[in-house]
């Protein structure tokens, strides 16, 4: 992948905000409540590295990423906290996971067996630390009746050189919502899975970013925290936040081409926008190859603090605005983030392109340059 570091269009990550927002949560838990810093998909966009650094710093006590590559990717950068993989890896794996101190979610018996098999073959000397996923009713993944589970926390118990029963979570499908009828019934049946256990195991975990901002009673030792590091309320617009957070990412651009159109001129392919008197059209260096969507015609970008339309339809890797007056080429673009008295957040770029900011952020391309804003030293 070539990264655009040649380019007039970057994301900027601003560390001291990921700091601040962990902080903050930090500060509102229990002492042996654990923090995992959740950093899949490339830390939603921002960079999974670089944030385990700075959550790192902050005082989360590990990671949860979707992958067992994610994982490994963490590991290389030596980092030595606990990282637990959320999806299901191929058992075929378990060996390589165990070996490298990583967590698995396990959501059957059948999969502790082929592992155990796997684990045998290879010789492996660690047992592989176990988290088991019970479905609640995100309908995802994980265990659906108690007779089973039971049966794996007994498995693993007999096989005390392959496994460590670690963990026990669940993961909540309405924890961003106002009514609360479904969270609460999900909440009874995993609280049955950790009373039906002799022992329970380290960590017994429920929660994500909007369980612990808006549920907290319910976290267990441990909470998930993905969205709300990165400054993003999960819920949108729905619930109020208790805490303020600050968005971490912005994205920024420059005019690299600017000039007057008169009426009946088009722009774009299609040649669908058409202009009715004259006007000074703007270029920028950015398109839906970018994670700019196409459907984010006519939504408004900042220029000098002024709030500028998106015209004609989004290119590849450029799209045209519409300007008030004549501005030189280079002149600074804010796609999202502050420009003097304006601002344009990623849930506006979300509600303009009916999706979630959650969305957005991962679907920025690799081919825009993340730079960072150092940590403020005090
Ligand atoms: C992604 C994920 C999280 C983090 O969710 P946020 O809403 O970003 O806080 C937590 N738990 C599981 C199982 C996940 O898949």
């Amino acid at each position: 992948m070539v990264v655009g570091n040649l380019r007039n269009a970057q994301v900027v990550i601003n560390e001291q905000a990921i700091f601040d927002n962990i902080t903050k949560e930090k500060a509102r838990l229990p002492k042996e409540t654990s923090l995992f810093a959740v950093v899949k998909a490339n830390g939603y966009g921002h960079g999974a590295v670089p944030v385990a650094k700075v959550a790192q710093k902050a005082g989360a006590n590990g990671f949860c990423v979707a992958l067992l590559d994610e994982a490994l990717e963490l590991r290389r950068a030596l980092f030595t906290e606990p990282i637990l993989v959320l999806g299901i890896t191929d058992p075929k794996y378990s060996a390589i996971a165990a070996s490298a101190h990583i967590s698995l979610t396990v959501g059957s018996k059948a999969w502790l067996v082929q592992a155990k098999t796997v684990m045998a073959q290879e010789n492996q000397l660690r047992p592989l630390a176990v988290h088991l996923g019970i479905d609640s009713g995100m309908g995802r993944i994980g265990f659906t009746d108690i007779p089973e589970f039971l049966k794996a926390v007994h498995f693993m118990k007999e096989n005390p050189d392959y496994f460590e029963f670690e963990g026990v979570f669940t993961h909540f499908a309405t924890a961003d919502g106002a009514d609360e009828t479904y969270f609460k019934a999900q909440a009874t049946k995993f609280n049955a899975y950790v009373a039906a256990l002799d022992d329970p195991p380290r960590y017994v975990h429920v929660s994500n970013s909007a369980t612990s901002l808006w549920h907290e009673a319910c976290n267990g030792n441990l909470i998930r925290f993905g969205v709300a590091l990165y400054g993003l309320n999960p819920s949108g617009h729905e619930l109020a936040l208790p805490y303020t957070l600050k968005p971490a990412l912005s994205v920024y651009s420059e005019l690299v081409f600017c000039k007057k159109i008169h009426a009946g001129d088009h722009v774009g392919y299609g040649a669908t926008y058409t202009a009715t008197e004259d006007e000074w059209v703007g270029t920028v260096p950015i398109g839906y190859a970018d994670g700019w969507l196409r459907r984010l015609q006519g939504s408004k970008v900042l220029v000098a603090g002024q709030y500028c339309e998106i015209i004609g339809r989004i290119c590849m890797d450029q799209f045209m605005i519409r300007l008030p007056k004549a501005y030189d080429v280079g002149t600074k673009v804010t796609l999202v983030g502050q420009d003097q008295n304006a601002q344009i957040t990623l849930q506006d770029v979300a509600d303009q392109s009916q999706t979630i900011h959650y969305e957005l952020a991962c679907i920025l391309g690799e081919r825009l340059p993340r730079k960072y804003i150092g940590l403020q030293t005090k």
